[in-house]
């Protein structure tokens, strides 16, 4: 295997059983000490458990996919354990839940790193908690430019504005962690790049960004997508920047992503890729 994989389990018994007695697995190339959790479903699809119902369906509100009893009881061993906890929550109220469940495990400042997958929807009231309890929000930022065109429609013009907050969310901690979302979104990190910092979409839409206010900074996207995600995965000490001492994992790419101009960032191209030293592209 030419790339590294941190891998997280999929909850469900004969994991969570298997992994708790084994405890987390470690190669070179392979590590298994994550489970991901799914709290709720998507926005799009009116799965994402919100607290008030959807603008654009009064009748629901979403669901959470496991109780919080049975999110609490799995969490209680996660906690218990060498094993990270990563939970899927897109609506407000699987973020206000899961957060408040994590601040009773962790019960404050902690090294636990554990994450919110997505961090899609979070009501204003409960974003501090991300610091409080040093929960990393774990972002893909082209779902800001991908649900732009609806995500007003479900969850109406002032609830939306705590949606896809990456820029607040990166300010409770200093730092968050982006990721591709892939296969849900394209495979191309440097589409998140732009995603992220100019807030549009493929077609350079819309003009000044959408919710420009929670656009992230280049050097602060750099970092989230290298340092700071390494960290997510308790491997700053290894990787994430190019150090005396850390594995050569880096890329070469045809233009700087510090000067090009926001409109030709997606056509970045890859010159080479590194892995521990070897070149594998
Ligand atoms: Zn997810």
């Amino acid at each position: 295997m030419k790339i590294r994989d941190y891998a997280m389990i999929s909850l469900g018994l004969p994991n969570l059983d298997y992994y708790l007695k084994h405890g987390p697995y470690q190669t070179d190339r392979l590590t298994v000490r994550s489970f991901k959790l799914y709290a709720d479903g998507a926005l799009g699809s009116r799965g994402a458990c919100l607290r008030k119902p959807y603008a654009d369906r009064p009748e629901t509100t979403g669901f959470l996919l496991l109780s919080p009893a049975e999110l609490e009881r799995v969490l209680k061993q996660l906690a218990g354990s060498g094993f990270q906890a990563n939970t899927h929550c897109i609506g407000d109220s699987a973020n206000h839940l899961i957060l408040d469940l994590y601040g009773k495990m962790l019960k404050g400042k902690n090294n636990r790193r554990w994450r919110i997958e997505h961090a899609q929807v979070v009501s204003p009231g409960d974003v501090w908690k991300f610091n409080r309890y040093s929960v990393i929000p774990s972002v893909q930022p082209t779902h800001a430019t991908s649900d732009m065109y609806w995500a007003g429609d479900r969850l109406g013009s002032i609830r939306v504005k705590g949606a896809y907050a990456f820029r607040d969310l990166m300010k409770q901690n200093g730092f968050i962690a982006f990721g591709s979302d892939f296969p849900v979104e394209a495979v191309n990190p440097l589409f998140g790049f732009h995603s992220a910092t100019a807030r549009q979409d493929a077609n350079n839409f819309p003009a000044g960004g959408y919710q420009p206010e929670n656009a992230v900074d280049r050097k602060s996207a750099l970092l989230a997508m290298t340092r700071w995600a390494a960290y997510a995965n308790f491997e700053d000490h290894l990787r994430g920047s190019i150090a005396p001492d850390k594995q050569a994992d880096f890329v070469v790419l045809d233009q700087d992503l510090m000067k090009a101009p926001a409109p030709k960032l997606r056509q970045t191209k890859v010159l080479q890729t590194w892995v521990g030293g070897e070149r594998v592209y």
